[in-house]
């Protein structure tokens, strides 16, 4: 089973990942990935989902040779999914790490410098803009953000201590390790409801639990659930604790009206409810709504002048890979021409789009 909150390497296809400040090969062509690392940029991005990755395809055939700062666990909530059959070109579907192990091949293809680590705090009260990352400095002169949204937990100790063993947050990566087993899904939103389906393709029984007796999802969805004979949905149950030493055995559950309190056997939870933009290292200098999600203005524009926004940090509406790369697409073009208004670069290298 995949620890969601850890991803595995990218696997399947065979590219480099640029470590901060790597050796070059002695001998032979020295690749973009073995090029010494560069902490000075007109563009950088924040961020290695399918925002910032096709944000840095785009800069970088402008010319603009950007930096990506990736993050730890680069590559976005795509490297949690397994089947992508949505996104468009691939007929037969890809998997997740997979896609995104080719939107990086790309961006480096075209002489982006990737760093997988953290942005930890910026300055953005002058240009050029400064932002740290495990104790370095990068300066830019525009940056992009879209450091996407993660996958929330219930906060439970036991919860975290089991993660990968029976816990998990993503039925599209580990629902087959529960083939033939009973489990529960946490949640009354669409995505709780959608992933309990998803799960009765291998479990025996799905019990669905909800804190209050209202749901946010769509009617469908209920409707689905409530005629599907190997989902139980039990509203008024909140957790108190998942039961297991080394692997679930049980949730210790109550009603969240009368207190009572009762044990419910099952071998795995999957926790869906809902999603936190990664906001840490911005929310005090951009602005953010009442969910705490970044605010855009005219497409891709923060209330900073030179600091644009892309994808799921901004967009809790759409949430798609697709919807995040065209936002990282417009993000890219923007700061392009931004940076052209400034004089910073030549008009010229417009062409490259
Ligand atoms: P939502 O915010 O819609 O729902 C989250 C659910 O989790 C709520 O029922 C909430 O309970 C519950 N919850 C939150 N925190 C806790 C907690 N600490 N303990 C227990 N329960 C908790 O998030 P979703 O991810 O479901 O959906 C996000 C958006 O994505 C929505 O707009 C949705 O429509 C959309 N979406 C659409 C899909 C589709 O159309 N196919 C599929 C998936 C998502 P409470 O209600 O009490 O607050």
């Amino acid at each position: 089973m995949t620890d969601s909150t850890n991803p595995a390497p990218l696997g399947g296809l065979s590219i480099s990942f640029a470590p901060d400040a790597p050796t070059p090969a002695s001998g032979g062509p020295v690749s973009i990935a073995d090029r010494p690392a560069r902490t000075e940029a007109k563009v950088l991005i924040v961020g290695s989902g399918p925002a910032g990755l096709t944000a840095a395809i785009y800069a970088a055939r402008a010319n603009l040779e950007p930096i990506v700062i990736a993050g730890s666990a680069a590559g976005g909530q795509l490297m949690l999914t397994s089947d992508v059959e949505n996104y468009p070109g691939f007929p037969d579907g890809i998997q997740g790490p997979e896609l995104m192990a080719a939107f990086r091949a790309q961006a480096e293809r075209f002489g982006t410098h990737i760093v997988d680590v953290d942005v930890e705090r910026v300055d953005f009260t002058s240009r050029p803009f400064r932002l740290w990352a495990r104790g370095v400095e990068y300066r830019a002169q525009a940056v992009i953000v879209a450091t996407g949204a993660s996958a929330m937990w219930l906060g439970l100790e036991s919860e975290t201590r089991l993660r990968g063993r029976g816990v998990s947050a993503c039925a599209t990566c580990d629902g087959f390790f529960f083939k033939d087993r009973e489990i529960a899904v946490v949640g009354g939103g669409d995505t709780a409801f959608e992933e309990a389906s998803y799960l009765t393709r291998f479990a025996t029984k799905v019990h669905m639990l909800h804190r209050r007796d209202e749901f946010r999802a769509s009617r469908i969805m209920v409707d689905r659930a409530l005629a599907n004979p190997k989902i139980e949905i039990h509203t008024n149950t909140g957790i108190d604790e998942v039961l297991g030493e080394s692997k679930v055995e049980a949730l210790a559950l109550r009603d969240t009206v009368t207190g009572e309190a009762r044990r419910m056997p099952v071998e795995g939870l999957f926790i869906a409810i809902g999603h936190r933009p990664n906001t840490e290292a911005f929310a005090d200098v951009l602005e953010v709504d009442a969910k705490g999600y970044l605010v855009v203005t005219d497409e891709t524009r923060s209330r900073i002048d030179g600091v644009f926004i892309a994808g799921d940090v901004h967009d809790h509406r759409y949430r798609q890979a697709i919807t995040a790369a065209g936002d990282g697409c417009k993000a890219a073009i923007d700061a392009e021409r931004w940076l052209e208004a400034q004089g910073i670069t030549e008009a010229n290298t417009l062409t490259a789009w």
